[in-house]
Parts: structure tokens; sequence; C-alpha cells
């Protein structure tokens, strides 16, 4: 029981599961020669959208190149600087650097760990200037044009859009949801009286099927989404080289297109999503439930009632984080931290100017999270196991017994 190890992440059984439909997968392909482009990658893409409530999708090689195709394809130019959050994995932010544009950072909600609406209007409102020929703000500190704002929907939930997506309207803003970890997540749009798929709610989307994230590939792949035609136009060219026609380039593009094998195999695992995500909601209730009598030693998810989040991480906090992570993995408990380091204090970002202190709920974020093993295929006594040793962390068994006697007298 004890030596049982609970892994953090857990690729195998999903893939066993559906073993001989993924092997057909490649046998179709092997046997038809169609490996790049195609008909199955048609198909996922028409299905993928429909999944997402939007009309186009565009299949492509990865979520970085999702992020960086929806930002050029939208109009992102050279020069410009483009909002984001220090609290996300580095593919956000580079994706920027590789639209040409520059980042810039807005310091996430300590409650929802996403981009705090609030503190982008105070930042549009008080540290840039309008242009009046764009509508757009210029920033005060690097005196470059905003062109764009990328909301990144973290650990499986919605950011609360509805200020965003006003503010972007006032200040005629790109909205490029980063939606690679919220597929099929949820929000619901006071303004429309409606929820809404993360995705379909920007100018644009970008979705990565890395194998760990929901809907995860068996290799590299991503996705944008978007209900804008020219768009979607534009992304197609852009993975593709620039052509829409063999051979005839209109601009440089790229390499990234998605491969017909990945395409077959997401479109097979697209047919679970919805149960592993709504398996995932039970995992995270289940936790809730587990974890209730640490809850003054831990901060656990908050869920909003305007957000229905697919949980593709199961984050904690604790001012004592390291130490809990330790006695976890003693236990033989796999963890996760998401992320350690917030994107304005990484080396790579050195020539932003950013210093320790310009974005303190981010930094006090990647002191404290610790990310639980979340899965649809975790089972209910390795979630026992794993709420067992965190209470044992926090209160001690001659604690517990002593508090309980000091009840009892
Ligand atoms: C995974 C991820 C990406 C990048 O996706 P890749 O497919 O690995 O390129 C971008 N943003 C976030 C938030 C992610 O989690």
């Amino acid at each position: 029981m004890e030596s049982s190890h609970v892994p953090f992440l857990d690729l195998i059984t999903p893939h066993a599961e559906m073993e001989e439909e993924i092997v057909s997968v490649f046998r179709s392909a092997l046997r038809t020669g169609a490996f790049i482009g195609g008909q199955a990658v048609q198909e996922f893409e028409n299905a993928f959208a429909a999944f997402c409530d939007v009309d186009h999708c565009i299949g492509v090689s990865s979520g970085t190149d999702a992020l960086r195709f929806a930002l050029v394809g939208a109009g992102v130019a050279g020069g410009e600087s483009v909002l984001t959050v220090p609290n996300t994995f580095i593919a956000t932010a580079e994706a920027i650097s590789q639209a040409g544009a520059r980042p810039e950072f807005i310091d996430v909600d300590e409650r929802t760990y996403n981009m705090d609406p609030e503190k982008l209007g105070e930042y549009l409102e008080a540290r840039c200037d309008r242009d009046e020929r764009t509508r757009r703000p210029i920033s005060r500190r690097t005196k470059r044009t905003i062109s764009a704002v990328v909301p990144v929907h973290l650990y499986g939930q919605t950011c609360d859009m509805e200020r965003i997506l006003e503010l972007a309207e006032a200040w005629n803003l790109i909205v490029v949801e980063d939606a690679c970890q919220a597929h099929g997540a949820e929000y619901f749009s006071r303004r429309q009286s409606r929820w809404r798929k993360a995705g379909s709610m920007g100018t644009a989307a970008a979705f990565s099927f890395y194998p760990g994230k929901n809907l995860g590939a068996c290799g590299e792949a991503g996705a944008v989404t978007t209900n804008d035609p020219e768009l979607a136009r534009w992304v197609r060219m852009l993975r593709d080289h620039g052509q829409a026609e063999k051979y005839c380039h209109d601009v440089e593009g790229y390499n990234g297109r998605l491969d017909a094998i990945q395409a077959g195999i997401l479109h097979a695992k697209l047919r679970f999503l919805s149960a592993w995500n709504e398996r995932r909601r039970g995992v995270a209730l289940e936790y809730e439930q587990l974890l209730a009598d640490a809850s003054a030693e831990i901060t656990l998810p908050y869920h909003p009632a305007w957000a229905k989040s697919v949980y593709h991480l199961y984050v904690i906090r604790s001012n004592i984080r390291d130490q809990l992570r330790t006695h976890l993995s003693q236990h033989n408990i796999g963890t996760g931290i998401h992320y350690p380091i917030a994107l304005h204090l990484q080396r790579a970002y050195r020539h932003l100017g950013y210093t320790e202190g310009d974005f303190p709920i981010s930094e006090k974020i990647a002191r404290e999270v610790c990310s639980l093993p979340i899965y649809p295929q975790i089972t209910r006594e390795q979630q026992h196991k794993i709420a067992d040793k965190i209470s044992s962390f926090f209160l001690p068994d001659d604690k517990r017994s002593f508090s309980f006697q000091a009840i009892a007298h």
C-alpha cells in the first residue's frame, strides 16, 4: 500500500484503453500514404470547431505555433507590444516575441490566478496614452503601441472575459485567448446571458495538444480557432509556407502544419473529451471534500460562479510548499509546480527591464503553488492516499489525538 506510486500524470492508461483505434490510425496512414494534410486533418478540424462553438479550426504543429499564427494572422506587427500575464508557461510570451512584438505584463488576480481585468483597466487608463489615429494605447513604459492582449485560461479555468473584452473593444485591441490548458472550459457571459466556450470569445484562440493536455496527441500538435474567415485563411497560409496554392507564396510563412496521424488520433480521442473533463470535475470535487480538513493550512482552487473549469491542473497553495512536496514525494506521490518562476523574473526576459516586486501576486503564487495529480483515470484510493498524506503533513497523528483529547476534556 505505502509503496504504491501515484504518478503526477498518467499517459499510459488512456492510450491502453483505445490502443486498437490508435494503431488503426497509423495503419491507415501507412496504407494510404496520407501523412500531411488531407481528409484526416480536415475532419478533425471540423469536429474540434464544433466542439469549441466556432466557425473555423486550423490544425497546426503546436500550441506555441497556434499562438504565433493567431497573433500574426490577426495583424500583430513588429515593433508593437502585446499584453499578457507573468503567471503562465513561457510559450505565451515566446509567441508574442516570435510575432515580432514585445511582451508586456499585467498581474493576475490572487483568487483565480488569471489576468486581473481591473489591473488591465488600470494599466490602460493610467499608464498608457491613446493614439488618436488607431484608437490604440501607447505604453508610456515602452513607447510602443499595444495591439493585442493574450488572456491565458490557466489550469483549465477561463479568465473573467467580459471586462477584458470590453476593454479590448474600447481600446481597439486584438484578443488572442491562450486556451492551451482549457479544452472545453466554459465562461458565463453576463452580457449575453449564456455560457461560452473557451476559444470562442476572442478574435482568435490557441490550443495545444501536447500529450499531457486534456486533449493530447501522441506527439506535438495544436490548433487555432476563430469565427473570422479572413483570419482563418491567413492562418492556413501561415502554417504552410505562406501558400494557398502550391508554390504560389503570398507571404513568407512557416512549416507549422498538423500531420494526419496526429489529427486522426486527436479525432478519436475527442469523442472522450467531454466525459474525461466531467471525470476531472469529479476528481476536483473529491479533492475539495477530502482536503476540507486541511483548508486552514492550504488554499484550494477558487470556483467563481461564472466559470466551469476543466481542471487541466488541480493547484493548491501553501507557504511551506517545498516541504509539502518533499513529504509527498517521500510517500511516492508526484506533484508539479506551474510555474516556479514568474516570466518577468526569467533570465530570458531580463531585457524587458522588470524587477522583483513588479508583479507581487504572480511572484507570491510562484512561491506557493503546488499541482496535485489529476487525470480522468486517477482512482479514489489514490486520491485518498494523497489527501491522507497532506493531512498527516499538516496535522501529524500525535497532534490529531492531542486536539481530540483537548476537545474531549
Ligand atoms: C502547453 C502550453 C502552451 C504551448 O503549447 P505547446 O503545444 O507545448 O507548444 C502555451 N501556453 C500554455 C498556457 C500552455 O500550457
